[in-house]
């Protein structure tokens, strides 16, 4: 396969764009960082001519897959009235009511254009609510760039963004005390800025008690991806995201779910929709906008009452605008469809290729561990039989899964090179089987 033309405006993007991309992790793709010409469905073709089936999936946000007609046609009818008033509109009110409807946690949203910027607002609306400071986070997830919590490494590619850096984060497993100290995950970034944060082990019911009793007089919020989709795509043990709810609760701590990923993902209420749980707010982005930047905070109406009564500052220029809240209705109104059929839809095409992956490698006697909700799944080269801990994780050979993924590209199929695919509601069947042919090579060529 030639890459000569992305290999060719690599270099001359480098020229102007700072590193040749637009978020640091995007160096990580092998041969080089693909340059897209274009997509539709679930294809993405390169600048070269080269098509490929898409399960990155541009790190989540495609739940629709690429140009979507339905999503295309709302953006562009909205852009042709006007893009953004920074007055309020239809659009906004509408994309508010159905985020209400949708998450069973949210009586209230605000939006935003990351999930970044969600996770700033749940971070402040929490400490407001309660008038503490620290906040406990847990190793392996992530929740953005902000230096006040971005902290650990979860994968390589976020690795990436860490050159320079002194010392990785090492708060962790064994250090259950409120106060661990956690590292900044960049250079630049001021430790100070992580002084509130205390990361422990995820999944960990004991250290969160004890932390949470011998502390919580500190603690505003425990901060959590309700499946660690950031590090192996690990579920909650089950009863644990319970536990954290009953004590939080019973603590006076505020629970966020970091539902970036997992919302809209895994069902239009979410992981917390799915699982039954009720968290005090709870942050969606990605799938929500199907590609247009749009990100929300819903919760209980006490606390987002801050925000009402002037107590919380809620900012940002283009919040609320007139495309991303039309991406955002559109996407949720697709999804929604026969009463949610791309779920029951995304899923089973999931299913079946894991089984496929699963098939292969025990076929090839590679061994491998695939983890999957839904239709997000983690693949991973590893000697361990299941993968169930941040630890666990981190035995994995990434190296190996960077040249599966590379050899992958040349095959026609496009991942992410650390193991995290993203399934949409555009593949179909025939992509499922065309890229289980496809690893049958790669892994041939792999061994
Ligand atoms: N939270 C989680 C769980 C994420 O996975 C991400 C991004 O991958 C973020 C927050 C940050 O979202 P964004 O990249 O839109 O700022």
């Amino acid at each position: 396969m030639v890459h000569e033309q992305s290999a060719r405006h690599f270099q001359k993007s480098k020229q102007y764009l700072a590193s040749g991309v637009s978020s640091t992790l995007r160096l990580s793709m092998k041969p080089m960082p693909v340059f897209a010409a274009g997509g539709s469905g679930a294809t993405v073709t390169d600048m070269d001519g080269n098509r490929y089936i898409d399960y990155l999936l541009a790190y989540g946000p495609l739940i629709l897959g690429h140009a979507h007609p339905g999503l295309t046609a709302a953006v562009c009818e909205a852009a042709a009235k006007g893009a953004t008033y920074g007055l309020q509109h239809q659009g906004e009110m509408e994309l508010a009511q159905r985020l209400t409807e949708a998450l069973p946690c949210a009586d209230k949203v605000a939006l935003s254009g990351s999930g970044t910027e969600a996770v700033m607002l749940a971070l402040r609306l929490a400490r407001a609510y309660t008038g503490k400071t620290k906040i406990i986070r847990f190793e392996g997830h992530y929740h953005g760039w902000a230096d006040t919590i971005f902290t650990s490494f979860p994968s390589p590619d976020m690795q990436q963004s860490a050159s320079g850096l002194q010392g990785r984060n090492t708060a962790g497993a064994s250090s259950a005390a409120a106060g661990s100290s956690a590292k900044p995950g960049t250079s630049g970034q001021s430790a100070a800025a992580l002084a509130d944060i205390i990361v422990l082990p995820w999944n960990d019911v004991a250290a969160l008690e004890e932390t949470l009793r011998r502390h919580h007089g500190e603690i505003a919020a425990v901060i959590s991806e309700p499946v660690m989709c950031n590090s192996g795509c690990i579920a909650p043990h089950p009863g644990y995201l319970q536990r954290m709810r009953e004590l939080t609760a019973e603590l006076g701590v505020v629970m966020i779910l970091d539902e970036v990923i997992t919302g809209f993902r895994l069902g239009l209420g979410g992981a917390h929709g799915r699982f039954g749980l009720l968290p005090d707010l709870v942050t969606v982005g990605k799938a929500l906008g199907g590609g247009f930047a749009v990100s929300a905070v819903g919760g209980k109406d006490a606390i987002m009452e801050l925000i009402a009564d002037g107590t919380v500052n809620h900012l940002g220029t283009l919040n609320g605008n007139g495309v991303a809240t039309a991406a955002g209705i559109a996407t949720i109104r697709e999804l929604a469809e026969g009463e949610g059929a791309a779920f029951v839809r995304m899923e089973r095409l999931t299913e079946r290729l894991v089984r496929g992956i699963r098939e292969r490698l025990a076929a090839c006697g590679m061994q491998g561990v695939v983890n999957q909700l839904g239709p997000v799944f983690h693949m991973m080269f590893t000697a361990e039989s299941v993968v169930e801990s941040f630890a666990a994780f981190g035995n994995r050979d990434a190296e190996r899964y960077a040249r599966f993924a590379e050899l992958m590209l040349e095959e026609g199929v496009m991942l992410r090179p650390t193991g995290l695919w993203y399934v949409s509601a555009a593949h179909e069947e025939a992509d499922i089987e065309a890229t289980l042919q496809a690893m049958d090579r790669a892994l041939a060529r792999l061994a």
